[in-house]
Formats: C-alpha cells, sequence, structure tokens
C-alpha cells in the first residue's frame, strides 16, 4: 500500500544519496509490512533475507535445500549463506540508488561484513530502525499472521483482518499461514533473535546511527513515525 510521498516531503527524486535503510526488530514487529511502504513510498527495493530464502525453498535450488530444515526449526541459516545471497541481489540495478533490509543483518559477523559490502559500493553508514514491541504483541501478530500466497500481503485476523477470511482483498489470492510461525517454531525464532540479533542494537548504538520506534502502535502510526526519522535523516533540504 502506497503512502503518500507528501507525508514525509520525501519522493523517490529526493533520495539523492545512496540509502541503506535496516528494519531491526523480533518476528512479528511488523518490519515487512513497514517495509513494504516506505519501499513504494521512497521507490527504493524491499530486501527481505526471508522471502529470499522461502524463494529459494520453494524453487528447490541448491541453496533452498540447504535452508529449508534450518528454517523450519526457527534457527538462522549460516552466515556465509545468507551473505552470498545478499552480495548477489545488491549487484542487481535497482539496488545502486539503495534499499530496505528486513531480517537482516541478524548476527554481529552479518552486520560486519555488511559495512564492508556497503562501503566498497559507495554507500555512507546505514539508518538502522529498531522496532520496539511488547512480547505479548509479538506473540499475538505472529499467531494472526496470514500471507497471500500470490501477491505476498500480509494481514491479521486481530489487527488487519482480510474482507473476506482467508482471501486477499488485493488479488482474491489465498490466505496462508507460514509454517514457522506455529507456536514451538516461533519460540526458538525469539531465542535467536534474543541471543544473535539483538546484541545488534548495540553494535549500531555504538556506530551512532541507530533510531527506534514503536512497533506496538498502530499500523499507520507507525509509519508516520519512520517519515519523521526519515524527515530528520533528510535534513532541511528534504533530500536523503
Ligand atoms: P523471517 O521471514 O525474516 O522471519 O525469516 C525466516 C527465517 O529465515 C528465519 O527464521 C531464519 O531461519 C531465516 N533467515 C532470514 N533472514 C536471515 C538472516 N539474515 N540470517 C540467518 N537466517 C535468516
Amino acid at each position: 500500500m502506497a503512502v503518500a510521498a507528501n507525508n514525509v516531503n520525501l519522493s523517490p527524486e529526493k533520495v539523492t544519496a545512496k540509502l541503506a535503510l535496516i528494519f531491526l526488530g523480533p518476528p512479528g514487529a511488523g518490519k515487512g509490512t513497514q517495509a513494504k511502504r516506505i519501499s513504494n513510498e521512497l521507490n527504493l527495493p524491499h530486501l527481505s533475507t526471508g522471502d529470499m530464502l522461502r524463494d529459494a525453498v520453494t524453487r528447490g535450488t541448491e541453496l533452498g535445500l540447504l535452508a529449508k530444515p534450518i528454517m523450519a526449526r526457527g534457527d538462522l541459516v549460516p552466515d556465509e549463506i545468507v551473505l552470498g545471497m545478499v552480495e548477489e541481489r545488491l549487484k542487481r540495478p535497482d539496488c545502486t540508488c539503495g534499499f530496505i533490509f528486513d531480517g537482516f543483518p541478524r548476527t554481529i559477523p552479518q552486520a560486519e561484513k555488511l559495512d564492508e559490502i556497503l562501503h566498497r559500493r559507495g554507500f555512507g553508514k546505514p539508518l538502522v530502525i529498531e522496532f520496539m514491541v511488547n512480547p505479548e504483541t509479538l506473540l499475538k501478530r505472529v499467531a494472526g499472521r496470514w500471507t497471500c500466497s500470490i501477491g505476498g500481503e500480509t494481514y491479521n485476523i486481530y489487527e488487519r483482518a482480510p474482507k473476506v477470511p482467508g482471501i486477499c482483498d488485493n488479488d482474491g489470492g489465498k490466505l496462508v499461514q507460514r509454517s514457522d510461525d506455529q507456536p514451538e517454531i516461533v519460540k526458538e525464532r525469539f531465542a535467536a533473535y534474543q541471543k544473535q540479533t539483538l546484541p545488534l542494537a548495540d553494535y549500531y548504538r555504538g556506530h551512532g546511527n541507530l533510531q527506534t520506534v514503536d512497533g506496538g502502535a498502530e499500523v499507520n502510526q507507525v509509519t508516520r513515525a519512520l517519515n519523521e526519522i526519515l524527515k530528520r535523516a533528510a535534513g532541511s533540504d528534504g533530500h536523503l
């Protein structure tokens, strides 16, 4: 869903510098939903490593076969696999001016390697936005999450239900639940987040490029908060 660019006084033509945005937060924090919105608004690609890996699993590629059992357990896929996949993706022309990472980096080695890649590709420090959400809200978000099997639009039966149960409002696609959104697997994914990904907040805070939003707020409110951060990052001329 597009958000009017004039909400932020930013538009694709105003993203003149190279912009690497990172959305950091646990499963269910709303990173994907917001990344889609900001991606439409700024015309920057939304790079979800989870989506890339699920696509590889569906296509049955070598990488997909390797990742499948790891993802099914709720563990993290090894750094070198994810990093190789991301490096390849960044070579595509749509990434020249910038991108929004959702679900990457997830470990300190991934973040360190990303710094190197960004430097090599002429980017400055990434702008990292951490989504803060309380555990009860996260659980409800993950348990209620349904995704369109055609366009990938996500719904939540508690917060943002489709008009017709089980059917996507946009394209009539069947809504499906992710197999790793089952409670037992979600527990593992939260544990992996606490142990391996949460230290990234300190890493980026130490580098002076961490901002936070209240990811538990209503979806439009979160988008407005992100817009405010982007506006501040853009400075007085409105150019990022
Ligand atoms: P997500 O859709 O972001 O929740 O990711 C789904 C699953 O894909 C995770 O539970 C991991 O198994 C795997 N995954 C996604 N991104 C990464 C990453 N950056 N590093 C390691 N594993 C990842």
